[in-house]
């Protein structure tokens, strides 16, 4: 009987007394131990009655427990469901309500609010947490070792992941077992993972970043996970010289930037670091490197395909682009009225096929065939360009597209304009109804602590960059741009928040 995920990624380790994970209080946990714990939470979803393809919704801080029930879900079959820590119980109940979820896991602290939810929707409930303090982990502190993982086929789902929702309703994409195997595989060999890694760990792991590209990755080449709840500068410098490849967002980078202690012997010894879910600047791949002498390697996934482009580990990594489609991955860029192949260099859809593509959206069959082609091809929603060496640059996101008076405006192009000015930390344009237009553009400019920008010599510089048509009508200056917990700006509540602009 095989399970190709739990055969791959987790069986291997039972062997191993060297420590898997290392905890933020210096404890580690050994593989033989890590494997025997995900056995006992397979026998007690088992026997709480979860039948192979069951949906556990997991709603839990990041922790070793928390990584052993993903482990479990493998074994048993569960259908693994993971959801922000951030959301709320109102969220939550979505999420529970429509994957049907048989059981919802939560942290004990919100045991209340969640144990009404999951009654609500007629699912089981449980709480986790070492040391007997959740209900789920104290069933398998007494529960028997050695679960035998049940039979499951490559095409069976191992995970629905929701999307970010940075663009609207998150929809719960169907990953099967081959999809977040053949991820990993890809992403072992392209980023020379191999168990002398040991990887900083400080993604959340209800994203696909965390669990399926950093977690499943090193799980898979046989290393080690420093494993932190979260993101802290200052805890970043304390485990940097215990680790040999870090995987990060953007904001990890510029904030490890920020820190005077963050110096070049701190990195000498590194081997790797990875940028992903949102774009990285180009300047603060330039101040890593002046920094650190390390060139960041930046790639380009999603919850529905997995990682999809990467820039080389050996060959050049170039800032900006998100570098070329991983082996086995096709990716081409197509006019997103016609779908038909754009000429190189012409910005178009990004388009995505392999075995890491997903399987489509739970319980939405009609955006499924919207988005999944019957040709097996993804449309991703994203812009981006492709160059004669077959890298990738992102150019935005189809729906914050600008089209104003009849043109067609990528705020790309007007925030590296926009970044560059004194006084400008970072920028967003967006385009908000006109009377006129159709849509007007607003730039939203982040301003410096010690310098606000000025607005007349900003306006000078997009007018000599810039045609006529795309330059902004309105600029407004904030101290922070909206993002949600992976780091991405949320360009659909500037949208709201400046909806007025030009309404008289
Ligand atoms: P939703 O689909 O619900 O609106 P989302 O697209 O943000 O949310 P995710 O699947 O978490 O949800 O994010 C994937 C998106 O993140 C990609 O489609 C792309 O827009 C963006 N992204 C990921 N990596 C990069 C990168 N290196 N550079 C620029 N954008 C990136
Ligand atoms: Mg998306």
């Amino acid at each position: 009987m095989t399970n190709p995920l739990f055969d791959a990624l987790i069986a291997p380790h039972a062997n191993r007394d060297a420590p898997l994970l290392i905890l933020e209080d210096e404890s580690e946990i050994s593989g033989r131990s890590f494997v025997t714990r995900a056995q006992k939470y397979a026998r007690v979803l088992s026997d709480l009655g979860l039948k192979p393809g069951d949906r556990m919704a997991v709603q839990v801080t990041k922790s070793g427990e928390a990584l052993a029930l993903y482990a479990a879900s493998l074994a048993a079959g569960v259908v693994f469901l993971p959801l922000n820590t951030a959301y709320t119980a109102a969220e939550v109940t979505y999420f529970v309500t429509d994957s049907g979820a048989a059981l919802l896991v939560g942290d004990p602290s919100k045991e209340a609010a969640l144990r009404e939810v999951a009654s609500g929707a007629g699912a089981l409930f449980e709480t986790l947490g070492g040391d007997g303090k959740g209900t789920l982990s104290a069933r398998a502190d007494s529960a028997a070792e050695g679960f035998a993982p049940v039979a499951r086929g490559a095409e069976d789902l191992a995970a629905i992941l929701y999307t970010s929702g940075t663009t609207g309703r998150s929809k719960g994409a169907m990953l099967s077992q081959r999809n977040l195997l053949e991820n990993a595989k890809v992403l072992v060999e392209a980023w020379r993972f191999t168990a002398d890694d040991t990887l900083l760990h400080m993604l959340p792991i209800f994203h696909t970043h965390g669990l399926f590209v950093a977690s499943n990755v090193s799980l898979l080449s046989g290393g080690r996970m420093i494993f932190l709840p979260g993101f802290r500068a200052d805890e970043a410098l304390k485990w940097l010289p215990k680790a040999t490849t870090m995987m990060g967002v953007p904001t990890f980078y510029t904030r490890l930037l920020g820190e005077p202690g963050f110096t070049r012997d701190l990195t000498a010894h590194m081997r790797l670091f990875t940028s992903g879910s949102a774009p990285l600047l180009a300047e603060t791949h330039i101040a890593f490197e002046d920094r650190t002498g390390h060139r960041i390697l930046e790639r380009y996934g999603m919850t529905e395909t997995n990682m999809t482009t990467s820039n080389p580990y050996d060959g050049e990594r170039r800032a900006g682009t998100v570098g070329p489609a991983l082996p086995g991955i096709e990716v081409k860029i197509t006019d997103p009225q016609t779908g038909e192949t754009m000429a190189q260099g012409e910005p178009g859809m990004i388009e995505v096929r392999g075995p890491n593509v997903f399987k489509g959206y739970w319980n939405m069959p009609e955006k499924t065939a919207e988005e999944l082609r019957a040709d097996g091809f993804f449309i991703t929603g994203d812009i981006g360009v492709l160059d004669q060496d077959g890298y990738v640059t992102i150019v935005g996101r189809q729906k914050d597209l600008i089209i104003s008076g009849g043109y067609n405006i990528y705020p790309k192009e007007i925030e590296l304009i926009l970044d560059e000015q004194p006084g400008v930390v970072e920028s967003a344009v967006v385009g908000v109804p006109h009377p006129d237009f159709g849509e007007g553009v607003v730039a939203v400019l982040v301003r410096s602590k010690d310098q606000a920008p000025d607005l007349d010599a900003v306006q000078a510089a997009v007018a000599a960059g810039l045609a006529r048509f795309k330059q902004p009508k309105r600029y407004v200056v904030v101290d922070d741009l909206p993002r949600n917990t992976m780091g991405k700006v949320q360009k659909n509540l500037l949208r709201k928040e400046f909806e007025d602009s030009f309404r008289t």
